[in-house]
């Protein structure tokens, strides 16, 4: 009996093992080539990103038939200055980033990093110059380490535990049962939403992309993470083309340039200043979420007299 036992065994672990592999790289796909339609040009060349500026030129863009997205919409960033967008859930900023790392083709218009049009250059180089630090990070099933160093595999480890310092997560990851070896993802170590943004920056400070886009988490972190992640963020972004998707406007007030979105088309544009004296959208938005912030920090105070 147990001779049978034991191969049936070892085959219903074989096949569990297979099960989740096959889970992981359907993950990882969705993940990479999130669109199979994307393909190389014939003739395409590498991206040279130089200083790279970024432009956005009349782009118009939906993602099925019938249902546009953006309109016309049109900015420049300026090689290593900070672009931050802002608007109402769903008005396409997230959109934005996802057409930059060309996740999807626009219908019409040109996007071009250091003049150069992104559907003519290959997707290798194109993301080997962009780094994302998404609005909720999708971890690998696998060690900690394996999920900063994916920024850039050939990285030392010197390099990797310099990244995670930076990104304010080594101590926590040092903490932790197996250090850098430890399980994360699904089936490992759970890690909170702030923490799994940490990877992911740290997994952008050691890619060091030419261009930087962060999708700032639509769920507030609890303000210290959030601070310590804003400082760093700022850091890295120093001199480096950025584009800040951002939710909470307090974060992004000293941007170079904030477009406000409606709807898919850039409404208005300016600095924090220009636009509080411009008396539109922007200023009301503001007023709101100064409002709100006095009404939580009001809340705090009452919570912590009780
Ligand atoms: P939020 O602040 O909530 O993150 P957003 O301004 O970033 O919103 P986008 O994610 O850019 O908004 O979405 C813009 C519009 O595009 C929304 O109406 C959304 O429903 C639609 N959309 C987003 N992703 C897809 C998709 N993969 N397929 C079809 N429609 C989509």
């Amino acid at each position: 009996m147990l001779q049978l036992y034991m191969p049936l065994h070892f085959l219903g672990f074989v096949y569990r093992e297979i099960k989740h592999s096959l889970a992981d790289m359907e993950k990882m796909f969705n993940l990479l080539a999130e669109h199979e339609e994307i393909k190389d040009k014939p003739g395409a060349t590498s991206l040279i990103p130089g200083n790279a500026a970024v432009s956005f030129e009349r782009v118009n863009f939906s993602y099925e038939p019938n249902r546009q997205i953006l309109f016309d919409v049109s900015f420049d960033i300026p090689a290593g200055r900070n672009i931050a967008v802002v608007g109402h859930s769903g008005s396409g900023k997230s959109t934005l980033s996802r057409l930059l790392f060309r996740f999807y083709d626009i219908t019409t218009g040109r996007i071009l990093i250091n003049d150069q049009d992104i559907s003519h250059v290959t997707q290798q180089s194109l993301r080997k110059a962009v780094g994302i630090v998404p609005q909720d990070t999708v971890l690998f099933n696998d060690s900690i380490y394996y999920n900063i160093a994916y920024g850039r595999p050939d990285a030392s480890r010197e390099e990797v535990f310099e990244a995670a310092r930076s990104a304010h997560i080594h101590d926590f990851i040092e903490n932790l049962p197996d250090k850098y070896e430890t399980r994360v993802g699904e089936r490992g170590l759970k890690l909170s939403g702030g923490e799994k943004q940490r990877v992911a920056i740290a997994r952008a400070i050691l890619k060091k992309p030419a261009i930087l886009i962060f999708d700032e988490a639509t769920s507030a972190l609890d303000s210290n993470s959030e601070k310590a992640i804003q400082a760093e963020l700022k850091r890295i972004a120093v001199n480096r083309t950025t584009l800040t998707i951002a939710h909470r406007l307090s974060t992004i007030a000293d941007a170079d340039q904030i477009l406000v979105m409606s709807n898919g088309s850039i409404i208005e544009r300016g600095t924090h200043r220009e636009l509080l004296a411009a008396n539109g959208t922007y200023a009301y938005m503001w007023e709101l979420q100064q409002q709100e912030e006095q009404n939580a920090s009001a809340g705090d105070k009452h919570m912590t007299q009780k």
